[in-house]
């Protein structure tokens, strides 16, 4: 077991998973639901998978504690091959490992300090052993005044603390979470994923978490996977799949998140526009300003600015800027090649008349 405070090796996978594949039998018709995912997860990281809802996000989650057995492949945590263990090896694994959920899951009948202390008791620990990890637990996550009151006494993100409090009380070094913010409004959203960042950086705990929202793994992931119909589509550091998303799915999650295109510009026909409009995304290092002018200063002719967004993302400004340019005779891969420098992906959102 790890205890809070351990030094972390990043080159080191903390969880490796090959070629997982898991099938559901649903009344005689098998359910294909993970299909060959290849997944190395490092070690005091917080790792974030992102898809819509039947991607197979839960199932690939439930598979890291032995909680959903798997049909084919591998998954090491720390070089311990998963399927090789026996009842009491998965138990002592599991404890290595925090889950919280999205609908908090606590029983409704214990106050905050007997949620917290679960775990332990189911494990056998002592009281003596038991009352100073609630404490430290219930310290961390900021709810020592609430220790006696009742789940139906706390807001969403206060038991969604309690959740984490209990998570946290094995000293895991893996925390998995399970959408554990989308039953919660934004402020206790903002709040929950702090705390969640803060616990990483300060007890060097992994965190792998489940959610369909791209603003969740911008808040506080560093990378990310992207799946779809149980494969991985697309991976890698949040910032670069933010300023660059090469799939279609990944480009419709981050829509929300992102620019599109003012509302007056939409579903012009071609065939009577003149104008192209063109989404550019760029990304650049914090401490570099990326240098707007000389990128629109590539784009021939007159160039009308729509709208200009950015983020700070992982120390990585991504940016992207809605702009029209005159359509005729407009070479989107030459221009791309002259803006290489600077933008990380060029989008044709549309057509336009210019503006009188
Ligand atoms: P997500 O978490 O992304 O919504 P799931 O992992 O829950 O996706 O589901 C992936 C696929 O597996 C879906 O088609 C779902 O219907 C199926 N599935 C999930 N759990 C079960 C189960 N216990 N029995 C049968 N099919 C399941």
């Amino acid at each position: 077991m790890v205890s809070f405070g351990a030094q972390v090796d990043f080159a080191v996978p903390h969880i490796k998973i090959k070629n997982l594949n898991k099938h559901y039998d649903v009344q005689g018709t098998p359910v294909h639901a993970l299909k060959n995912i290849n997944l190395e997860i490092p070690e005091g990281k917080i790792f974030g998978i992102i898809g819509k809802s039947g991607a197979g996000k839960s199932s690939l989650i439930r598979t890291l504690n032995g909680l959903e057995s798997i049909s084919g492949g591998s998954i090491h945590i720390h070089q311990q091959d998963l399927s090789r263990l026996n009842h009491a090896e998965l138990i002592q694994l599991r404890q290595r490992m925090g889950m919280i959920f999205q609908h908090f899951n606590l029983m409704s009948a214990k106050t905050v300090r007997e949620n917290v202390a679960l775990p332990l008791k189911v494990a056998g620990c002592s009281a003596a052993e038991i009352a100073p990890r609630v404490n430290e637990a219930l310290q961390l996550v900021g709810l020592t005044e609430k220790a006696d009151h009742y789940p139906s006494q706390l807001s969403g993100g206060q038991k969604q603390r309690v959740g984490i409090a209990r998570a946290l009380v094995h000293h895991p070094e893996i925390l998995l979470c399970d959408e554990a913010t989308s039953a919660l409004d934004p402020e206790s959203t903002a709040a929950v994923l702090s705390l969640l960042k803060e616990i990483n950086r300060k007890l060097g705990i992994t965190i792998v978490l489940i959610t369909h929202e791209m603003q969740v793994i911008r808040e506080i992931c560093d990378q990310v996977v992207v799946i779809e119909r149980g494969e991985i589509i697309e991976a890698g550091q949040v910032w670069s799949v933010f300023s660059a998303p090469q799939q279609p799915l990944t480009q419709e999650l981050l829509k929300l998140e992102q620019l599109d295109l003012p509302f007056a510009l939409h579903a012009l026909p071609d065939a009577h526009s003149t104008q192209l409009i063109l989404k550019l995304r760029y990304a650049a290092p914090a401490s570099q300003s990326p240098d707007l002018k000389a990128m629109l200063n590539q784009l021939d002719g007159p160039v009308q600015l729509y709208q200009s967004h950015v983020d700070t993302i992982q120390q990585h400004l991504v940016g992207a800027l809605i702009v029209a340019v005159p359509a005729a005779q407009l070479d989107i891969s030459a221009l791309q090649q002259k803006l290489k420098q600077h933008i990380a992906q060029i989008e044709v959102l549309g057509y336009a008349r210019p503006a009188h």
